[in-house]
């Protein structure tokens, strides 16, 4: 009987168990919603690796919370191409002029997952930005951990489960190491977001050739999509009004049942923990030209010090702490809304997201957000 392997109730996906397994056991399905595990018990040896390793399984007490900033990178195409102010960017940038490696979320070249790759593989800039869909971290682990045995410098930017996932994973601190990760809303399921590309594909007659979730068309507080096809089509809406982008952020109902009731917001292992500064107005007097600006709080020393050694790329304003860390606390869900979650979710994988979204009533309210949206613009110099 396995009784020393984990049944998977509970998952982030954070890719921790896939990537220590001795026996290559555990596999990632996409046939489902949200990415699911499952083990092969052929080939498992019950050694129970897999459950010591898990986050989920194992929760810690993780904060160290140094300090909070306020900052944008110095470079304006970085905060143009970058979600928030550009902070990744800079710290990334760091790393590869110290000769060091980058692992990030990055889109597959179909646009149709969202992968870990590192800077040896693809771009920079393929590796910024915000991709609002659940990622999968792959083999990246196995890989950072012979990086740093080789002693290369290596930066891991993940969600804070995957962060978690790779601490756990590596077991003991490695100097050569900086994790990133940054206030999560949750994961989105990558079958919905696949359906909702076809979608757009039908609509620009062309496969799709860039998908950019933070496209600030109209500023960045006005969250906008921009999706490019192959013929050079291409299909732009405010977020609120797009019906993928409004099940993730407006309706926040399109999430991963484990990331409900995440308790990273307040576990965060990484060293730098990054976040779109929505509450400038009333923790800075900062004049905002509505490009991106980052909240960056470091924690622990060592995000500090690399915090200190950006800063002739970034523009920093100290905050204070306890006030900016304002969304790093759990959240909790009524039961209310966990049955609507879980009905929306079954409905989805019975008839379709896009049918979903109007079965729920879901369609973004277009008129109302425009009349916000539009009330809001205001020229601002920075
Ligand atoms: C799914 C998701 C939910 C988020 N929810 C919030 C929120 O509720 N509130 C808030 O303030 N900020 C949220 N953020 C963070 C925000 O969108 C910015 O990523 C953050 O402010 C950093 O911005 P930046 O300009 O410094 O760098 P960017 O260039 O935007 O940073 C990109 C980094 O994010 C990582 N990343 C992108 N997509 C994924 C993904 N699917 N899975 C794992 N890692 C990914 C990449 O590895 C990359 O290193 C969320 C980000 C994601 C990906």
């Amino acid at each position: 009987m396995m009784n020393n392997v984990l049944d998977f109730t509970k998952c982030s996906n954070c890719g921790a168990c896939y990537n220590i397994c001795p026996t290559s056991a555990i596999s990632v399905n996409s046939e489902e919603m949200f990415y699911s595990l499952s083990v092969d018990s052929e080939k498992c040896v019950n050694c129970g690796v897999c459950k010591e390793v898990c986050p989920v399984n194992n929760p810690q007490q993780k904060q160290n919370l140094v300090n909070a900033y306020m900052g944008y990178n110095r470079d304006e195409n970085a905060v143009k191409n970058s979600s928030s102010g550009g902070a990744f960017a800079a710290i990334a940038e760091y790393v590869l002029e110290k000769g060091g490696k980058v692992f990030a979320a990055a889109f597959s070249d179909d646009f149709r997952i969202v992968e870990f790759k590192s800077t040896e593989e693809i771009s920079l800039e393929k590796l910024m930005r915000s991709k609002y869909v659940e990622s999968c971290v792959g083999n990246s682990f196995q890989k950072i951990k012979k990086e740093l045995a080789d002693g290369q410098f290596v930066l891991f930017c993940g969600a804070p489960c995957q962060v978690a996932g790779l601490k756990r994973f590596l077991k003991k601190d490695y100097e050569n190491l900086i994790t990133c990760d940054f206030s999560c809303e949750g994961m989105a399921s990558h079958k919905t977001y696949n359906e909702y590309l076809e979608s757009i594909e039908r609509k620009l007659k062309a496969p799709v050739s860039d998908v950019n979730f933070r496209a600030k068309l109209y500023g960045w507080s006005r969250h906008s999509i921009k999706i490019s096809a192959e013929n050079g089509k291409e299909y732009k809406n405010f977020a609120m009004a797009d019906p993928y982008f409004y099940s993730f952020i407006g309706a926040a109902i399109n999430l991963r049942d484990y990331c409900l009731e995440c308790n990273f917001p307040e576990n965060h292992y990484a060293d730098i923990i990054l976040a779109d500064f929505w509450a400038y107005k009333r923790l800075s007097k900062v004049q905002n030209d509505d490009t991106g600006l980052s909240l960056v709080i470091s924690n622990s020393q060592k995000g500090e010090e690399i915090l200190q050694e950006i800063s002739d790329k970034v523009t920093f304003t100290k905050l204070d702490l306890e006030k900016a860390s304002y969304n790093m606390k759990n959240k909790s869900n009524s039961d209310d809304f966990i049955k609507k979650h879980d009905e929306f979710i079954n409905n989805c994988e019975a008839n379709g997201f896009l049918n979903t979204m109007k079965q729920f009533k879901l369609q973004s309210k277009t008129k109302l957000m425009f009349r916000y949206y539009l009330g809001n613009i205001k020229s601002k110099v920075r």
